[in-house]
């Protein structure tokens, strides 16, 4: 997928590439590039999620497509596929963590095939814009908390798998049948080497 450069391809990139660990820059002014920016979003997240039976495409960070600009891309309703749309977040930022540290499973369409569970607060404040330019706030909790904690650190050029690299136990893999399940020792040797060998 990161090598890939065709117009047909949907252009997400995934690890070992080197820009997903790196910061993203704040976006100024919200022109038309930035417009042009979303829908490639929208339509790589898309994409990415018509080519998974088990998966739904809930957010994504631009840095997966390649583009280190701050803006991020939720999904309006996780539960209903038929629904795609999104809401935009753009220079979003955590002002405030809340409530219990909680461990859940996510996965991430920039790292292949793992699942991890991953500590995160149950509660977040959020500022953001919209892709006006008009000023957003809000409180997000449980799985939209997790969402928001996983992209806002994508734009910070971190990935779910370096909050758990210290706890290997904690990766997973998906199953053909669509079940989380624990990697064997071997498996997870082979992963973590996979994920971690730029560093
Ligand atoms: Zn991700």
């Amino acid at each position: 997928m990161s090598s890939s450069e065709s117009k047909k391809s949907s252009g997400l990139i995934a690890l070992p590439h080197d820009s997903l660990r790196q910061r993203s820059k704040r976006v100024g002014f919200i022109d038309e590039s930035v417009k042009d920016i979303i829908k490639q979003m929208e339509q790589a997240t898309l994409e990415w999620e018509d080519s998974r039976e088990h998966e739904v495409g809930v957010a994504l960070a631009a840095v997966q497509i390649n583009v280190l600009k701050r803006i991020v891309i939720v999904r309006n309703n996780f539960d209903n596929k038929n629904d795609r749309t999104f809401q935009i977040f753009i220079n979003p930022k955590i002002v405030k963590y809340d409530g219990d540290v909680v461990e859940e499973y996510e996965g991430c369409l920039s790292v292949k095939e793992l699942y991890g569970k991953v500590p995160r607060y149950n509660k977040v404040k959020i500022t953001a814009q919209d892709e006006h330019g008009k000023e957003l706030r809000l409180t997000a909790e449980g799985f939209l908390a997790r969402v928001f904690q996983h992209e806002i650190d994508h734009t910070n050029g971190i990935l779910f798998v370096d909050r758990i690299k210290d706890h290997p136990e904690q990766f997973c893999k998906l199953t053909a049948a669509g079940k989380i399940e624990k990697l064997s020792a071997e498996e997870r040797k082979k992963a973590l080497a996979a994920i971690f060998e730029e560093q």
